[in-house]
Parts: structure tokens; sequence; C-alpha cells
């Protein structure tokens, strides 16, 4: 089974072409954050303006990219929540109408199952069940995931997700937005341990996170020094600080996760998994427990068009699909989708 997927649900808009037999065809990704870089974060208005001028060219890009024509293609698989509500609304309605158009069925995938399921799209994938640790801009969550849709949650952030903590860091420091990869990029050149920031919640039992504090202790440790205006040297150590009090507290939580569960495999996704000092760390942890670890290649762990085309293929080939009315779900918990 051939599956278009389409991603709108943020600033990225993300085609594929996913075949059940022969893998991943083609995907191409159209990243907005320029447009939004002089607003230091993501305008939502024009977010969805952007989506409505992207979605088709690059399906044209990808259809073309994987040698196929609309006979082929046997669904579409989209994005139907969470997120922005008009960047959700463009990829429904598009994915709606092509389906409509071409007579074939449509699915609405959940943005963070697409997430979880990319590591699926490498080789050597994991095997059900697992320890998924969701890790991106508005999500910071572990979750047992027993089958596609089989999903319990073990713990999540209480206020700032691990992607957004990054992002305000980066403008604490003076940098762009997205602020992941430039702090990641600016904390190679520091020094650890000059700064200690805190490891939170790692100290009481449970499997929650909580961000918001090292957002603080950012602030603070930038203005004990001179402001954005503090030396190169300084910014570095405080970037590499905050990296190191993020990928420690994930690490501390993700082995509890393991060991509370019994389980022996470990999968990372979103933005924050593309973090090296991430993985590495936790490469380092899974060793300890006998365990093994997962994740996507960076552009899977970032909004993309495959894992959507991936996860709406496997609820294709169950029989799912979702064909009535255009009804994107701006919220929408994981714990409410259906099992395979
Ligand atoms: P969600 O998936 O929760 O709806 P989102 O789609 O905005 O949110 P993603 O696209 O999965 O999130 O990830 C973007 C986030 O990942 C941003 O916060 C970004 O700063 C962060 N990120 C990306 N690369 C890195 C990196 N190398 N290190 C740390 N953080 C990173
Ligand atoms: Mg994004
Ligand atoms: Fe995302």
């Amino acid at each position: 089974m051939k599956v278009l997927g389409i991603e709108t649900s943020c600033d990225e808009t993300g085609i594929a072409l996913y075949d059940s037999e022969h893998g991943l065809l083609a995907d191409a990704l159209y990243s907005q954050i320029d447009m939004h870089n002089d607003y230091g974060g993501v305008v939502p208005e024009l977010a969805s303006r952007d989506h409505v001028r992207r979605v088709l060219p690059l399906i044209e890009q990808v259809m073309e990219k994987a040698g196929c024509s609309r006979e082929d293609v046997d669904a579409i698989a989209y994005t139907r929540g969470p997120g922005l509500i008009g960047a959700l609304m463009v990829g429904s309605s598009i994915a709606k109408s092509i389906a409509w158009a071409w007579d074939i069925p449509v699915m609405g995938v959940h943005h963070m199952e697409g997430h979880l399921l990319a590591p699926m799209l490498e080789e050597n994938p994991p095997q059900f069940p697992f320890v998924a640790l969701l890790v991106s801009g508005g999500h910071t969550q572990l979750v047992e995931v027993k089958g596609i849709g089989q999903y319990q949650l073990l713990g999540e952030s209480v206020d700032d997700a691990a992607g957004e903590a990054f992002d305000k860091a980066a403008m604490m420091l003076g940098l762009d937005y997205p602020g992941g990869p430039r702090v990641a990029a600016l904390a190679e050149q520091g020094v650890s341990g000059r700064f200690k920031f805190p490891r939170p919640m790692t100290d009481r039992p449970g499997l929650d996170f909580s961000f918001s504090g090292l957002k603080t202790f950012t602030l603070n440790t930038v203005q004990a020094h001179g402001g954005k205006e503090c030396d190169d040297q300084t910014r570095a150590d405080i970037a590499r600080a905050f990296e190191d009090a993020v990928v420690e507290t994930l690490a501390i939580k993700c082995r509890r996760a393991l060991r509370q569960t019994g389980m022996k495999q470990l999968i990372i996704a979103g933005g924050v998994s593309a973090n090296k000092r991430l993985r590495a760390r936790l490469e380092e942890m899974v060793q300890g427990e006998k365990a093994s670890l997962y994740y996507a290649r960076p552009a899977f762990c970032t909004d993309n068009g495959a894992m959507i085309a991936y996860a709406g293929c496997q609820r294709l080939l169950a029989g799912q699909t979702d064909m009535e009315g255009i009804r994107p779900l701006p919220r929408w918990p994981m714990a409410d989708l259906l099992p395979l």
C-alpha cells in the first residue's frame, strides 16, 4: 500500500510517500523557520498561509522523486492534531479534497504517534513493547508502548516541554529560534562543570518532569554574568550546563522507566531526540541496563511527512479510515487513540 503523508501541524510542511512493501519512496520538507525568525517564535496565521502555498508543490515534488503518478497512491494520511488549528485545517482540507478527488481512503494521524513511530522508518527498528521518550517542542512524555495505539502515559512535564526550554534558553543566550540545535552547537564550545544547574524532580519518585526552573536558572546565570553581552566562553559554558542538566534529567527518568516497566527497549522521538549529547548519554545508560536504544535519523526527529505517512499506513492497513468531515483536533490526548 502506498500512502501519501501530509504534515502541517506547526511551522513545517512535510510531505512523503511511504510504501508498506518497499519503505519510504520519497519525502520533502519546507521549513518556515526563516519567516518566523523575526518574531522569535511561530506566528500561527503566517504558518497557515504558508502551508497553503507549499503543500501542493511539495506533493508534486515527492511524486516526481518517487516516480509515481496519482493512480499509484492508495491512500492519504494527514496530521489531524494536536497542533495549531489553522495549520491543521490546511493539511486536513487538502488531504480530504485529494482523497475525494482521487477516490481513495484518508486517515487522520496523531502527530505524536507519528513522532513515536518515526524510529520504525530506520533499519533494525524496535519491536513492541518498548518505553518511549517523546521529547519535542510541545511534549515531554514517557510512554509505555505495547503496540500501535496502546499507549500508557508513565509521566510527563508538569510545565515546559524540553524543546520549549531549549528554545527559551536560546533566547536568553541571544540565539535565534529554534534554539535546540543552536544551544547544542554553542554548548560544544562550553566547559562542563563550570556552572551546575539542578536536575529537576529527580530527587523524588515518579516519572514526571519540570523544565521551567531550568529556564529561570539560565536567566539568573546569564544576568549574573553581564546579560546577553557576557563573554562568549561564559555563554558557551551556560549553554553546556543547561544541556547537561536536561540530558541528565531525561537519562535519570528513562532509566527509572525501564526499571519500573522491566522493558529492555527505549525509543526516543521528537525534535530533542536529535540532540547528540542526549543520544550519547542514553546509549551509555541503556548499556548499563542491558537494554537497547532506538531513534530516527535527525530529519525524522523533527516534524516531517514520512512519520505521518508511516503511521497512517499502519492504521489504514488495519482497516481504519477517517472519512467523516474535516475536523482537526488541536488538542487530542494520545490515550484516545484506538488500538490496531
Ligand atoms: P510537538 O511535536 O510537541 O507538537 P514540535 O512539532 O514543535 O512540537 P518538534 O518539531 O518535534 O516539535 O521539535 C522541535 C523542537 O526540538 C524545538 O523545540 C527544537 O528546539 C528542538 N530541537 C531540535 N533539534 C534539537 C537538538 N539538536 N537539541 C535540542 N533540541 C532540539
Ligand atoms: Mg517545527
Ligand atoms: Fe512535532
